[in-house]
């Protein structure tokens, strides 16, 4: 089978600027991570294990960043090389998967926990908190926190992959591939608004407009009692998508303190050498992109005792913000099994996959309208799909995805 495939990792040191809009560390043939290959497809001998054939399969910021070198190499100890990245993945079942017959369109929960290694469930795994398992680099699989990253199981970026029964949600018929390849995405959400705790009212900041971030926009307003709920975006689809999805006010990036300081009646200081920031501001601010640029806008526009949620993947930040306001640092990493809800908003939903969570968020107009904009390539136009992944907000693009089966 064809399939693209990470062979090396990057240090932080190859990654260089973007120039010309593509992707860093791309840009030179001897630097460029990621090859098309024909690899033989993953095999499947265990229980509970079965092949599929991918229909789609996104790219998300944390590819990107794998695949250009700016991931810290903390990461390297749970992921194992050479892998075929693609976590957000749509597929067909190539055999009966125990209730899921051969033939069933599914939705993958990336998630390579416990039940998938065939070792017995870590005490965050049987709590449902899927996303916490500790033992993701052991039992019968190579290392790898999720599909994607690992060695043996193949990923979306190829034409095959293996997947076991508990990371598979078939898809709803109503859906099209387009739109059930948002539903990972929209899954994370779901577990970023869950983990923001916010409360009856609260002011809520949403520090970027990508994917992450207007899905983020999305769960908060279905999932929780926010209030007021700023959003900020650069790009003019973005900032339409935003209201759309439920944001009170969007805001371009360098009018952030000025409209949160108006809008919550915080003071603005302009230190030495040194961006301004906020003394007040809102109650939870959300990082949605992982720049240092992003998740410093976050900390320095929340109210003191307020909270800070990491849902990109985090850059270096300057944190006195965190240690002199006393900021909660809250990181939301993947989707959990079962997803606790707090306060008023629990009840009825708690203890839902976030995946079924996120079934209802797609039903959404706006989301419908973004699963129209998706843009796909084949596998071998991976440097042009990159490059656009890489440049989708200033192209009007909200996901960029591979569709294996194309030749073209
Ligand atoms: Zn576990």
């Amino acid at each position: 089978m064809l399939a693209l495939e990470m062979f090396r990792s990057l240090p932080r040191h190859v990654a260089g600027r973007a120039v010309g809009g593509r992707v860093p560390g791309l840009l030179s043939g001897f630097a460029a991570p990621l090859r098309l290959v024909t690899r033989e497809a993953p095999r499947v001998d265990r229980p509970g294990w079965a092949r599929l054939r991918t229909r789609v399969s996104g790219i998300c910021g944390s590819d990107l960043g794998a695949l250009s070198g700016r991931t810290s190499l903390y990461f390297s100890a749970v992921s194992s090389l050479p892998f075929v990245p693609g976590h957000e993945i749509v597929a067909e079942l190539l055999d009966d998967c125990e209730d899921l017959p051969a033939g069933t369109r599914v939705v993958l929960d990336p998630v390579l926990a416990c039940a998938t290694r065939g070792v017995e469930p870590c005490e965050a795994c049987r709590v449902g908190a899927t996303n916490r398992c500790s033992r993701i680099t052991v039992g019968h699989l190579a290392p790898g926190l999720q599909t994607g990253f690992c060695r043996d199981t193949g990923g979306g970026w190829g034409q095959q992959l293996a997947a076991h029964r508990s990371q598979l949600h078939p898809v709803a018929e109503g859906l099209d591939d387009h739109q059930a390849l948002l539903l990972e995405p929209l899954a994370c959400a779901v577990h970023t608004a869950l983990r923001a705790g916010v409360s009856s009212g609260d002011r809520v900041l949403v520090s970027g407009a990508g994917a992450v971030g207007l899905f983020a926009t999305l769960a908060l307003r279905e999932l929780t009692p926010a209030g007021h709920v700023t959003v900020v975006a650069k790009h003019p689809h973005q900032r339409e998508l935003a209201l759309a999805l439920g944001a009170t006010d969007v805001v371009a990036p360098r009018e952030v303190l000025r409209r949160v300081r108006r809008t919550t009646g915080a003071f603005q200081v302009s230190p030495q050498l040194h961006a301004p920031y906020l003394l007040g501001g809102v109650d939870v601010a959300i990082d949605a992109v992982g720049s240092r640029g992003s998740l410093e806008t976050a900390l320095q526009s929340t109210r003191a005792g307020g909270r800070v949620v990491l849902s990109g993947m985090p850059a270096a930040a300057d944190l006195s913000a965190a240690w002199f306001r006393e900021l909660e640092l809250v990181g939301t990493y993947a989707s959990a099994a079962r997803e606790p809800l707090h306060g008023a908003e629990g009840g009825a939903r708690a203890g839902r996959a976030a995946f079924d969570l996120a079934a209802d968020l797609a039903a959404h107009d706006a989301v419908a309208r973004i699963a129209g904009s998706v843009a796909t390539y084949p596998l071998h136009r991976w440097r042009e799909a990159l490059d656009h992944a890489h440049a989708a907000g200033r192209l009007g693009t909200v996901k960029v995805a591979f569709d294996p089966r194309r030749t073209d």
